[in-house]
Formats: structure tokens, sequence, C-alpha cells
């Protein structure tokens, strides 16, 4: 027999399995709202332009090899990436109070983080995420033996945000206790706190001394603006919390499957916050020795060689506004071809919500229904991505939405 006789069959993870529904659906009319990554206005993948440009910058570098990085990752991303997160003139980086870890993607950066306080954080193993938060979160953190608690996050009523529970919610966890945070691009209702919200969200989680471990996959590509998707995390950072960052590049560089990403850890303001920093780097570099001995080389220099070209970035901030300016305009139309079909209910969410994703407030049964009857496809809690929609399937979804609910 086996060794591993009594292992049950898993279920398959949702979103992968709605992809491959949506391949075996043969129809024409066919619309994929579940996709996790930006497709231009003919629903084709989109390299950057700039991206281009610095992959050939990097494939024709004459010192260009496939060498080992070293553990930490290639230096000229973790500091330029540390940077964009937290603003060029952060007090952190100048009092060297940041350490800074290439991961796998964001993913990675998640794991390295839940691995991170799972060994060395004494005060708590308990992680709060938002209610929903993006699906992985549960096992990142349950798979190294973090107990994960919810906030509550979304009003269904109004498809916005749920203050009064999130911030009693907070105000009642266990002190120290891990706070997961997405900063910008809330995936998946597309719901975002606003700046004042946040003042008070900092103020709640000091009084109560919970520990901000904010999740940043979608910088640049929310707004279009790099330093108003990182407001949050520069806020916290000016109040002198000590907290965690989990950075991905493979939305706002569309380097999906390169897995570029930072990890970043940034000690409180003191005089030893140099030296624990230190310390907590050395670890990090055991844990990223054991479980990747070292990060991917390519899509590291391909966002590195953006980041650290003055012209390049000019350019990449562009390129976000490409992506951004697709995004804003297939909601505005979305919403404006619902309201001029009078389509019972209100919709003004599906404008003030940001980022690639939006819960739309359908039901499970008119999602399904909605793939059945007019082929589109979205995940099953209503969650559809901006970025499936363009000028040739906006009306036709407008119209399967409008069926759909009256
Ligand atoms: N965090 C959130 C909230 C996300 O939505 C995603 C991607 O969908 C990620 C992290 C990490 O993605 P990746 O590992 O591809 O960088």
């Amino acid at each position: 027999a086996s060794a591993f006789e009594s292992i049950q069959m898993a279920p398959t993870d949702p979103l992968f399995g709605l992809m491959a529904a949506f391949r075996a659906d043969s129809s024409d009319k066919k619309v994929d709202l579940g996709i996790g990554a930006y497709r231009d206005d003919n629903a084709k993948p989109w390299i950057l332009p700039v991206v281009k440009k610095a992959d050939e910058i990097v494939r024709n570098d004459p010192a260009n090899n496939n060498e080992y990085l070293p553990i930490a990752g290639l230096a000229s991303l973790t500091s330029a990436a540390a940077k964009l997160v937290l603003g060029g003139d952060s007090s952190a980086l100048k009092e060297k109070r940041v350490a800074s870890f290439q991961t796998i993607s964001g993913t990675g950066a998640c794991h390295l983080g839940a691995l991170f306080f799972a060994k060395f954080n004494q005060r708590s193993k308990t992680i709060y995420v938002s209610n929903p938060t993006w699906a992985n979160h549960h096992q990142i953190f349950q798979n190294v033996g973090l107990s994960i608690a919810q906030y509550p996050y979304f009003a269904r009523e109004s498809c916005g945000l749920d203050w009064d529970g999130m911030t009693s919610s907070l105000r009642n966890a266990e002190p120290n206790s891990i706070i997961l945070l997405h900063a910008c691009a809330h995936n998946p209702t597309g719901v975002d706190p606003t700046q004042d919200q946040w003042k008070e969200i900092a103020a709640i989680m000091k009084e109560r001394s919970l520990f901000p471990f904010f999740d940043v996959a979608y910088q640049g590509f929310a707004s279009g603006d790099l330093a108003k998707d990182a407001w949050a995390i520069q806020y916290f950072v000016e109040q002198g919390f000590e907290l965690c960052i989990a950075e991905s590049f493979a939305k706002n560089f569309g380097l999906y499957g390169q897995r570029a990403g930072c990890f970043h850890y940034v000690a409180a303001p003191s005089p030893a916050a140099e030296d624990l920093t230190k310390r907590v780097a050395s670890q990090l570099a055991i844990l990223t020795r054991s479980e990747i001995s070292n990060p991917p080389i390519y899509g590291a220099k391909i966002a590195a060689t953006v980041l650290n070209d003055p012209a390049l970035f000019e350019e990449w901030k562009q390129d976000l506004g490409v992506m951004s300016g697709r995004i804003i305009a297939m909601r505005k139309a979305l919403y404006e071809k619902l309201v001029e079909l009078k389509t019972p209910g209100t919709w003004d969410h599906i404008t003030s919500q940001i980022g690639m994703f939006s819960f739309t407030g359908l039901s499970e049964t008119q999602v399904l229904k909605i793939r059945e009857e007019f082929h589109i496809y979205m995940t099953k809690n209503g969650r559809i991505s901006m970025a499936g929609l363009n000028t040739k399937n906006v009306d036709y979804v407008a119209h399967a939405f409008d069926k759909i609910v009256r």
C-alpha cells in the first residue's frame, strides 16, 4: 500500500477550474471575466512597451549570464523596489531599518512573511485577513501554521466598505495580532479605504498594538499613480509602525510568469533599529536559502532595468497609465450602459471601485445563469475582472447583466 493511502482528493483551484471551463466553451460570444491578468482591447495579453525595451537591454548586455543571484536576490531590484514602495526620501531607508528580499512574486513574498511570522513572531500567531480576501491568503498563512481570523470588509448592501464592521473588529482584535492589509485595489472587491479612513485604521492599530502586513500587488495599476497607490504604506511608516510588505511586480510590469517580487521588513524607528534589521535579514536569508536557495534572475533584471533608468521609468508610468486608464474607461462604459438600460439596482460601485476587480453584487445563482445563458465567466462570488471587458464586448456584458437581474 502507498504511504499516502488515506490521501483525499483536493478540490481543484476554483480560478483555474473557471479558466478550463472557459477554454472548453466553443461559443464565439464567450467572455472571460475571471482572468486575473491584464488584457488589451482585443482581449490579448499585453507586453508593456517598456518591458520589451528592457528585455532587449538585458538580453544584449554582454555581461548577461544565467548565474545564481545572491540569496537576497538582485540588489538593484530590491533597493529600487524598496524606494518605489516606501518613497525615495523615506526615513526608514535613510535610517537603514529596511530589510529587502527578492521573492517568487507576490505569492512568495506573502509566503516568506508568513514563514517569518510563524517562526519568529513571539507575540502572536494569528493573522487577520479581510472577509473576503484573495483566496490564496488563507492557504499561504495556514500552510505555515498561523491561525486565520477575519475582519469584515465588504458591505453587501452598498457594495462598499463595511467600515463599522472592519473598525470594530480591529478594535476587538487580540493585541499584537498581525493584520493583512491590501495597500490598494483590494482583491476581490475593488473597494479601498479613503486616506482619512486609512488614518483612522492606523490610529486603531497603534492603540491596539496590531502589526501591519501590507500586500501590494497593484501599485500604479490601480490609480495609474505610483505614489497614490502606496500612500497607505508610506503613511503607516511615517507613523512609526514596525511592519512588513509583500510586493508583486506581476501586474504592474505584466511580468506574471517571471515571478518577480520583494518582501520588505521595516523596523520601527529606534536607535537599535539598524541592528535589529540586520538580525532580521540574517534569518530571512536562512528561510530563503532553505526554500528557494535564491530567486529567479530574468524578470528581476527586467524590472530593475526599468526602475533604475529615469527615462525607462517615465515610460513605465505611461504604460501604467494605459492599463489603469483602459480599466477605468471600461468601468465607466459598463456603468453607463447599465444606467441606459435602466437595469434594476444601483451600479455606482462599478465606477467607485478601483483596480482590476469589481464585486458586482451578483449572487451565485445569477453567476451560474449568466455563464449558462450568455457564456460570460466570472467567479462564484460575483467578482469580475475589468481587464476582461473591452469596447467589443462591454455592451453584450451589460445586456446580459440586465437580463439576469430582471
Ligand atoms: N496579493 C494579491 C492581493 C493578489 O491579487 C495577487 C495576485 O493576484 C498576489 C498577491 C500575488 O500574485 P503573484 O504571486 O502573481 O505576484
